[in-house]
């Protein structure tokens, strides 16, 4: 018998989609079940799914309408029970209408009195869940979807946090997670879930959009042969499997999605793997040479196709839809504009809540002559470069010339090295220089700070990277991370502070990444001023306000313009410096460096000097944006002046 399967990825902000929900979707649909995907507001899923019951009735009941027409309002009576709603529903002329008022206040109050709790839908839900930091969101979703399955159904939890923290996530839900990989779901086959290629049609289904989403996603090794301290891959797959095969699922996501530009491929350590060579081949024969183009495939036609076929019909319905829309706001010209936006409003196919599938189809057919022939005009053009991205980053302590050689033989673009730790300088370097040497030229990293690392560390690793960037004619664009860890007191927020930094330093260098919008690529000058010339400049620049850093040249502008300016800030820290104790200055910077500034806590200093000092942490960003202070003027002065405007850009 057909099982209902609801795959839920709470709401949190997440770059990539969610692997492991997309292998138990192509698992569920090889047994022939029915599979929903879902990320959003649970309570919209709930109503949506009672407003679509709502409408299928009152079709059966009453065929004169498709009354998926009039999705919005039925919505908005259910989900306000405004009865005004009813008003605008076209039921005057019908003699079936008490029938319809009587379905409508019953869809109503089913919503309303929660009697989908006492007839669950779904066979079996299954949450994913990620980041520890997202424990709150994660739990929240798990307790709202329990009452959704059926009372023989089942709740299933896995992936990371589940995986990292399961006795937590059972104790706040009541619901046991999977921990690690999955591999078997149920007695009577042999599908190994893990292996499985992806459902990528699921992602058609939900509004939220995965920033890389002209992607194929795949592992070709699991496991990592290391096991740093900071880092979760030792227990989420503590066995290193160094080959799993890559390209009959990439040929199975060309059949059905057609072809993909980017290769994201999440392997921990593939460089480890002792079939690294093979995996490299079949990279390019995957179409991922390096070198190798990409040709957009015909969107609307294989979402057209898929609907034809009825592959995933919520999803191609949404897709279909957006396309359309799309293609219609892509016309230049007005007459044609006019003609294909008839069609759209004609098919009421102009917005998603009121198209239906045999709608989208018969609008399709009339817009086909138009869209064909504009596409044909586009498609001419040598396409865009293909990229291969090892999103993890590759293990700077196995580069050998070998490696280097079989990297640069495919579309690599960035080649992230990591560079988590200051002591691995020399392998990264080397590394780094045989990579360049090799023709490669884009590189990326992300540098893990806030673990055992000193603040320093930072800046050096920084540093080196545009140093080499300079001396090589390459591109590293460096990405600092700040650790979070994944047990303990602080793994639920984003709190942690480590043994070398404070919070005051975090913001610090947190207000610098916002100026530089979260990376540093090339050019030293840039990077000099960003964090300093030195380590000394670093330094101050750490323990420097605030709005200071983020208001950098405009606080500097002020200097002997106004006493608020980074000078006199300078001045008055140098004067506590100087003359204050050693325990004195101590308890001075150790109130700063908690970066709490509120007006109660100043009352433990009383020595001039340093009362002075701390005006300027003040937080002064409402100032500066309110009309009638002192810094608003003086800010719309230095906006407005030419000098300033020019050094800016
Ligand atoms: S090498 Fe990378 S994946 Fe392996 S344990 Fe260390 S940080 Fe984790």
């Amino acid at each position: 018998m057909q099982r209902k399967i609801l795959l839920i990825e709470p709401n949190y902000k997440n770059k990539f989609p969610p692997v492991g929900l997309m292998k138990i979707s192509t698992y569920h649909k090889l047994l022939g079940d029915d599979v929903v995907f879902f990320k959003g507001d649970i309570k919209e899923f709930i109503i949506d799914r009672i407003v679509n019951q709502c409408v299928e009735k009152l079709n059966k009941l009453e065929g004169e309408y498709e009354w998926k027409y009039f999705y919005d309002t039925i919505k908005e009576y259910i989900k306000t029970r405004r009865n005004v709603c009813l008003e605008k529903l076209p039921l005057e002329s019908l003699d079936s209408k008490r029938l319809l008022v009587s379905w409508l206040e019953y869809f109503k109050d089913y919503y309303w009195k929660k009697d989908y709790l006492l007839y669950p839908e779904w066979d079996r839900i299954y949450v994913t869940t990620l980041f520890t930091f997202y424990f709150d969101i994660t739990v929240n979703t798990i307790n709202q979807v329990k009452g959704l399955v059926k009372k023989d159904g089942v709740l299933n939890v896995g992936g990371v946090l589940a995986s990292l923290q399961p006795e937590e996530i059972e104790k706040a839900t009541g619901i046991k997670p999977h921990q690690g990989l999955l591999y078997h779901l149920d007695e009577g086959n042999d599908y190994i879930v893990d292996s499985l290629p992806l459902d990528y049609t699921i992602l058609d289904e939900v509004d939220y959009k995965y920033e890389m989403s002209n992607a194929y996603y795949a592992y070709t090794t699991r496991g990592c042969i290391r096991k740093c301290k900071f880092c979760a891959v030792p227990k989420l797959e503590p066995h290193y499997i160094d080959y799993i095969p890559l390209k009959e699922r990439i040929m199975r996501v060309n059949e059905i999605c057609g072809e993909r530009a980017n290769l994201l491929l999440m392997d921990n350590n593939i460089l480890a793997s002792k079939q690294f060579d093979r995996i490299i081949q079949e990279i390019i024969d995957c179409g991922f040479g390096k070198g190798s183009k990409y040709q957009a495939p015909d969107e609307l036609a294989i979402s057209i196709r898929n609907l034809e076929d009825s592959i995933n019909d919520r999803a191609y319905v949404r897709k279909t839809q957006s396309l359309l829309f799309e293609f219609y706001r892509s016309i230049k010209d007005p007459d044609m504009s006019f003609k294909v936006f008839s069609i759209l409003e004609d098919n009421k196919v102009l917005k998603y809540s009121t198209s239906t599938k045999k709608n989208l189809l018969k609008a399709y057919d009339e817009i086909a002559p138009f869209y064909k022939a504009s596409y044909k005009s586009k498609k001419s053009g040598n396409g865009k470069m293909k990229v291969v991205d090892f999103n993890q980053g590759v293990d700077a302590r196995l580069f050998t010339p070998h490696i280097v050689d079989q990297l640069s033989k495919i579309a690599i673009r960035p080649l992230r090295i990591a560079f988590d730790n200051i002591k691995t300088t020399d392998q990264y370097v080397k590394a780094l220089r045989m990579s360049a040497d090799a023709g490669i030229k884009e590189f990326s990293n992300y540098l893990l700070y806030n673990f055992d690392d000193k603040p320093e560390d930072l800046y050096q690793r920084l540093r080196i990277n545009v140093e080499l960037c300079e001396e090589l004619g390459v591109n590293i664009y460096s990405f600092p991370m700040k650790y979070h860890p994944v047990f303990g007191e602080y793994s639920h927020n984003r709190d942690y502070i480590g043994v070398y930094w404070n919070k005051k330093y975090i913001r610090a260098v947190q207000a610098i990444l916002n100026c530089t919008k979260g990376q540093i690529g090339r050019g030293k000058s840039f990077f000099y001023k960003a964090f300093g010339k030195d380590e000394s400049e670093y330094n101050e620049l750490l323990e420097m306000p605030e709005s200071f850093i983020l208001y950098r040249y405009f606080f500097e502008w002020l200097n002997d313009r106004y006493e608020i300016c980074t000078k006199n800030w300078r001045k008055c820290w140098m004067k506590c410096e100087s003359t204050m104790s050693d325990d004195d200055w101590k308890a001075l910077l150790d109130y700063i460096h908690k970066d709490e500034f509120g007006i109660d806590s100043l009352s433990q200093f009383s020595d001039p000097h340093v009362l002075e000092l701390l005006k300027y942490y003040k937080n002064f960003r409402s100032d500066i944006i309110t009309k009638g202070t002192k810094l608003y003027e003086l800010k719309q002065e230095y906006d407005s002046n030419p000098i300033m405007i020019s050094r800016r850009h």
